[in-house]
Parts: C-alpha cells; sequence; structure tokens
C-alpha cells in the first residue's frame, strides 16, 4: 500500500517530504472531517427528528384539552381554529380529527399513514380521535441546509488548518531541513576550514533538529579532526618515505625517483650530469669521533651541498651512509668546474665542538644521453666512475668512460681470483730493506706480499689488498707473509742477530680472536733468539678498539711476547696525536708517511712537518723510520733532522728472498 502510494507520489514528482507531509496532512483532515461530518450529521439526523416529534407532541399536548372540550361541545369553529393553528406549527403538514360522534375535520391532505395518533378524551370519555402528518420534506430540506452549512464548515477549517500546518511545517521543520541539506551537500570533506551548519532560529531551541545538526557538527569536527590528523600522518610517512632525517635531503628512493622524473620530462634529450658524491674516510671519523660527530658531519656535508645545489639549481640526495647525488643541467667542463666546487666545499675544515676535522671527496660523473639513458646505467656509470676517483687517490673526480668497466671488470675478477691465490703459490712475499740513515747500512726490513697473477701478471698490492680486505682473505695473507717473515728472521738469525723484520696488519687481522695465539705459535715453531718481529699498523686498526675487536688487549699480549709495534703511513690519518698518546705504551716506532718525505726537499713545510713529527716520536721514546727515500738529498736531510732509520728505492725496492739475502751479504760486506 504505502510502496504503491509512494510510486504514484513519484509518478506526481510529488516525492518530496514536504508535498508528503502536505498531502498527508490534507488526507488525513479529509478523513477526519469526513468521519466527523458523517458522525455529526447522523447525530444532527436524529436530534432533528427528536425535536421535531417532540415539539408535535408538545403542541399535541396543548391542543388536546381545548379539542377534547371543542368535541365534546360541539363547538365546530372552535376545533377548526384549534386545528387550523396546529398545522400552523413547523413541520406538521395535515391535521385530522375524527369525532366519535362521525364527524370529520380535516386540515392538509393526508399523504400515507398520520405519523401521530391521539385519542381525544373528555372526562374519560373518548369524544374523538386527532391523526397528524408531518412534511417529511420540509424536514429534510431543515436537516440537508444545516448539515450543508457544518460540511462547508468542517471542509474550510480542515483546509485552513491545512495550510496553516504546511506553513508551520515550512518554518518549523522544512526550512531547516533544507539549509541541512544544502550543508551537507556543499559540506567537502578536504576543506581546510571547519564549516558548521547554523540553524536560523533561536539557539535556545534543542529539538530533535538541533540534535541533528548538533550532531552533524560534532561528526564533521571529528571527522574534520581525523581527516586532517590523517592527512598529516600521510604527509609526515610521505615526508619518512622520501626524505633523509638526518639530512632533510631527498633518500636514496626519492632521489632515483627524481632521477626518473627528469629523464622523463627531458622528451629533447637534453644532455644533463649525474654526479655521485662519496666522502673519502668518513668511516675512520665515524669509528673514532663515535656517530654522534659522525652525523653532525652529514648533516654539515648536508648543507654545503645544499647551498651548492640551490646555486645551480641542481637535485642533491643521500643515497647512502656518506653517499650524496647531483642531477645538474650541465655537462662538460661546466659540470667539471661544479664537481671542483664540491670537492672545495666540502674540503673546508668541519668545526664540531672543539674539535676541527677534515673530510674530501670522490665524486663520479655520468653524462646524459652520451654515456647512458636510462636510469640504471647512468647509476652504474656514475657508481663506475666515482669508483675511480677513489681508486685514483681520492679527492678528485671522474668522468665516466667506457674503459673505466674493463677496470671494474678487472677489479671484479681480481676480486673473485684472490681467495684462491695463496692455494695457487700465486702470493710470493718481497723484502724491502729498511736502514740506518746515518750509515746507509741495512737495520732490518718490510715484508711486502706480492701476488702473480697467472692472466694480469703482478697486481698492485694497494690494489689486491684492499680487494682481499673486502672478501676476507687478507687474514690469511697475512698469515702467511707472517710466517715467511719469522722464517727468514729465523733464518738469518745466526749471522744478523741484530736484523728485524716488519709485517703488514690491518684492521680485519686485529678483529680476530685467535690473532695472538697465531703469531705465539708461529714463532714456537721457528723460535728466535731474542724477538726481533714487528708488527705494522695503521691508524684504522687502531680506530677500531672496541670491546669486541680488543685491540689494545691484543697490543698488551703481543707487547708480552716482545713484539714491537710501528704505526705505518703516519701523518695521513686524522686523529694522530691523540691515538698515539693512548698507544704509546706498545708503540717503539713511526714510519712517515711517503708523502711528507717526496718533497721535503723542496717544500719547507713538508720538512717542517716531518721536523717536528722526529721530535715528538724523539720525546715519547720512539724510533722513526722515514718511507720512500728516493735520493741521497733526502736521506742527508732526514739525517739533519736526527731520523733514524729509512726505507726506500734509494738504498733497494722490494726484493724476492734470495735477491734480499744477496743484497744483505753485500751490505755486510761493504
Ligand atoms: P706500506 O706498508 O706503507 O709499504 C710501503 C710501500 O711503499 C710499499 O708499497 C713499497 O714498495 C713502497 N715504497 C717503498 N719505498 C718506496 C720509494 O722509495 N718510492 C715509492 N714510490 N714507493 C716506495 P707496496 O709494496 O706497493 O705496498 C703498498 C701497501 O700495501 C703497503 O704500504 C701496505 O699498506 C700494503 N701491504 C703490502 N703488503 C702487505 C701485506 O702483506 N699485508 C698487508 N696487510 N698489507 C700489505
Ligand atoms: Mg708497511
Ligand atoms: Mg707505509
Amino acid at each position: 500500500m504505502y510502496t504503491a502510494c509512494y510510486a504514484i507520489l513519484k509518478k506526481l514528482s510529488l516525492n518530496s517530504l514536504k508535498a508528503r507531509v502536505v498531502l498527508a496532512i490534507l488526507a488525513s483532515s479529509l478523513i477526519i472531517s469526513l468521519a466527523v461530518i458523517g458522525a455529526f450529521s447522523t447525530y444532527q439526523y436524529k436530534t432533528i427528528h427528536a425535536q421535531v416529534n417532540k415539539d408535535v407532541n408538545d403542541n399535541l399536548a396543548l391542543v388536546e384539552e381545548p379539542l377534547a372540550e371543542a368535541l365534546w361541545s360541539f363547538k365546530e369553529e372552535t376545533t377548526q381554529f384549534v386545528l387550523s393553528g396546529l398545522v400552523r406549527v413547523p413541520f406538521i403538514s395535515t391535521a385530522q380529527i375524527n369525532s366519535t360522534t362521525g364527524e370529520t375535520y380535516l386540515i392538509g391532505e393526508p399523504v400515507g399513514s398520520a405519523q401521530f395518533t391521539q385519542q381525544l378524551n373528555y372526562h374519560d370519555e373518548q369524544v374523538g380521535e386527532l391523526k397528524v402528518w408531518l412534511n417529511n420534506d420540509e424536514i429534510n430540506h431543515y436537516i440537508s441546509a444545516a448539515l450543508t452549512y457544518i460540511i462547508f464548515i468542517f471542509i474550510f477549517s480542515s483546509l485552513l488548518i491545512t495550510l496553516v500546518s504546511i506553513k508551520l511545517f515550512d518554518y518549523m521543520v522544512s526550512r531547516h531541513l533544507i539549509l541541512i541539506s544544502s550543508g551537507l551537500k556543499t559540506y567537502n570533506i578536504n576543506d581546510e576550514s571547519l564549516t558548521e551548519i547554523e540553524l536560523e532560529r533561536n539557539q535556545v531551541i534543542e529539538d530533535e533538529l538541533s540534535k541533528i545538526v548538533s550532531n552533524f557538527n560534532q561528526l564533521n569536527k571529528e571527522t574534520h579532526n581525523f581527516i586532517r590528523t590523517k592527512q598529516k600522518y600521510e604527509e609526515h610517512l610521505t615526508y619518512q618515505a622520501n626524505y633523509d632525517d638526518l639530512t632533510g635531503l631527498p633518500n636514496r628512493r626519492y632521489g632515483l625517483q627524481l632521477l626518473e622524473q627528469v629523464l622523463k620530462k627531458n622528451q629533447n634529450k637534453d644532455p644533463f650530469s649525474l654526479m655521485f658524491i662519496d666522502l673519502d674516510g668518513f668511516k675512520e671519523i665515524n669509528d673514532a669521533h663515535k656517530h654522534l660527530v659522525g652525523d653532525e658531519i652529514l648533516k654539515m656535508v648536508a648543507d654545503r651541498l645544499k647551498k651548492v645545489a640551490h646555486s645551480y639549481p641542481a637535485h642533491v640526495a643521500r643515497i647512502g651512509g656518506d653517499e650524496f647525488m647531483f642531477i645538474v643541467n650541465l655537462t662538460g667542463d661546466p659540470a667539471e668546474n661544479l664537481a671542483n666546487i664540491i670537492i672545495h666545499t666540502l674540503k673546508a675544515p668541519y668545526k664540531i665542538q672543539q674539535d676541527v676535522l677534515n673530510l674530501s671527496c670522490s665524486i663520479g660523473i655520468a653524462v646524459y644521453p652520451d654515456d647512458a639513458d636510462t636510469v640504471t646505467s647512468l647509476i652504474a656509470n656514475a657508481d663506475t666512475a666515482m669508483f675511480e676517483a677513489k681508486s685514483a687517490g681520492k679527492s678528485q673526480f671522474k668522468t665516466f668512460s667506457a674503459n673505466m668497466f674493463e677496470d671494474l671488470l678487472y677489479r671484479s675478477q681480481l676480486k673473485s681470483a684472490v681467495g684462491s691465490a695463496l692455494d695457487n703459490n700465486e702470493i710470493s712475499v718481497s723484502y724491502q730493506p729498511i736502514f740506518s740513515i746515518d750509515k746507509s747500512n741495512i737495520v732490518g726490513f718490510e715484508s711486502l706480499c706480492r701476488w702473480s697473477h697467472p692472466k694480469f701478471g703482478q697486481v698492485r698490492p694497494d690494489v689486491f689488498i684492499e680487494l682481499a680486505e673486502e672478501t676476507g682473505d687478507i687474514i690469511q695473507i697475512d698469515r702467511y707473509v707472517l710466517s715467511e717473515t719469522i722464517k727468514l728472521l729465523n733464518q738469518l738469525e745466526a749471522d744478523y742477530p741484530t736484523l728485524f723484520g716488519t709485517v703488514n696488519f690491518c684492521p680485519l687481522d686485529f678483529a680476530q680472536e685467535d690473532l695472538v695465539h697465531n703469531v705465539s705459535q708461529l714463532l714456537a715453531e721457528s723460535p728466535l733468539e731474542t724477538c726481533r718481529l714487528e708488527i705494522e699498523v695503521t691508524e684504522r686498526s687502531l680506530l677500531q678498539d672496541d670491546i669486541q675487536t680488543n685491540v689494545q688487549q691484543k697490543l698488551e699480549e703481543l707487547d708480552k711476547l716482545d713484539i714491537k709495534i710501528a704505526i705505518d703511513d703516519f701523518g695521513t690519518g686524522y686523529s694522530a696525536l691523540s691515538y698515539v698518546k693512548h698507544f704509546r705504551k706498545y708503540i717503539s716506532k713511526i714510519k712517515i708517511d711517503r708523502l711528507f718525505i717526496r718533497d721535503m726537499v723542496v717544500d719547507t713545510a713538508d720538512a717542517a712537518l716531518v721536523n717536528s713529527i722526529i721530535r715528538m716520536a724523539n720525546g715519547l721514546e720512539m724510533a722513526v723510520v722515514a718511507e720512500g727515500i728516493e735520493t741521497d738529498d733526502q736521506r742527508s736531510l732526514l739525517n739533519q733532522l736526527n731520523c733514524q732509520f729509512g726505507q726506500g728505492y734509494l738504498i733497494s725496492k722490494p726484493l724476492p728472498k734470495d735477491q734480499f739475502i744477496q743484497l744483505l751479504e753485500s751490505d755486510k760486506s761493504n
């Protein structure tokens, strides 16, 4: 029923709430009116009839006595007069008297049987009978006239009520609903500002509508807050996913995305450069000064790079621990200039609390579209070029060229071959004499390993040592060099009782639990009367001293075995003095790096540095070995500066065992 009604309303386009309410009020008021009219009409009909009957009966009662008396006394005129008076009573149409004596008096026209019959008695004796007919048409007319009026009133008032109801409904409900609905319609979940629905009426009223509105506003507020929180959370997530927390730079993921976008937008194939910037020696700083200082340096590096990137402009991203990336619309000389600016910018000292730290970087440049035209190949090329810059001595840039791949291939082939080099007897040991500076006689030697590869020939130690450190094979290599050195010292003990031999140990060696045990075992196999074995360590090994590696304890145990420790490549590290102070108990020698010796004859700054290193070492009762002495001028200058020992091509390059022994013999005979 309801759905049928609704379908009809829909057809009539009356499916608005207002129209339905109007119709409902109208229909219900009409139905109620009709019902009331029906009931009222019946009641009215009965009441009028009862009233007519009562009136007639009252009149009959009034005329009964005079009529009876008139009949009794045969007063014909009186009878006629009373009868005619009776007929004038409303709704009585006809009146007839039949006397017991046979006379009949009639006024009006009787139709059908009389509605009222009244016996006329005079002193308990019947004198006649009075019959009365009513005018039914007149009664009906009267009733219908009365009812028509009432019906009109009812219908009119129901229409009026409907109209007033509509107006009231409109005023009290409809307009507010329309306001709510338009408020809901214009509500936009993404709007920044919070717009509340406000009813246009006295705010004191608290009815269902205000509850709807306040609930909606509350919901709106909560949704708004939820959306804002969600948006903030999403923004934060996006930031976290795309940016590096420490430096605020785009992270690797986003950096690569930027590169992809640059490639996509570059319809004209405009050339640009991708630069990979890797910090040199950052790991050492991190190890030496703990991570907080490392973090601080990274932030400063990022800030400097941001500034450079801003002035070009370029995209800059942090793509690894100490690796950064630059995408810049420059190639050729301008790109190389930029690389130089970056190197220069990052080289400026870093002041962190009381420390002043120095850092350099190596840069690899790949050029689009000449070198590569995809993200992967650009990255691979920039990485290769950066690797080349590192291998070529760091603190410089290299632009990618195809033959770098050959170099990479060479390195990767070497890397996979280094593990089997020892087993294949490709590793040998060369010995470079260490001599006294004043007399130039040989006092010791440094054992240096050599790798002769069947395909590549002699591989440079600095190249394969780095690879062997990466693969971990350096541990076995160093043990081999150590055992050969002990054997040689043992072999030469009788003829050269004071000759000492040194071996190089790298950080990985010190990370081995059994390092000291191994050394003492080798010494046990070829005992030396007085231990003349020395171990050269670089700053890198000393800096990794922590609970796990326990470098200090190992040095202490080596010291107990009477093994001396020399610091190799002194001056090239970062915090030279602090670790010399810390480990000075175990250090007996300092080897000044070749870098300072090379130009000391011509460069007074280098000479001054060498001088101060020698003075410091002497002050700490440490011996000094100058590395890389190639000329006699260098030797005599070092002699003047009171340097005790030297090593270098001036006396000899590293030699195979037999040649070294021959050299020793000729040196002895001189
Ligand atoms: P290092 O310990 O500082 O060794 C001295 C390096 O200087 C040697 O290079 C030596 O040949 C070179 N040299 C000596 N005198 C001169 C000179 O007058 N002029 C020039 N230009 N160079 C000179 P080499 O043998 O190429 O070794 C390079 C580095 O490889 C070594 O530097 C050392 O750090 C490492 N290394 C060599 N052998 C071993 C080893 O058995 N184990 C470990 N862990 N590292 C080793
Ligand atoms: Mg050395
Ligand atoms: Mg050295």
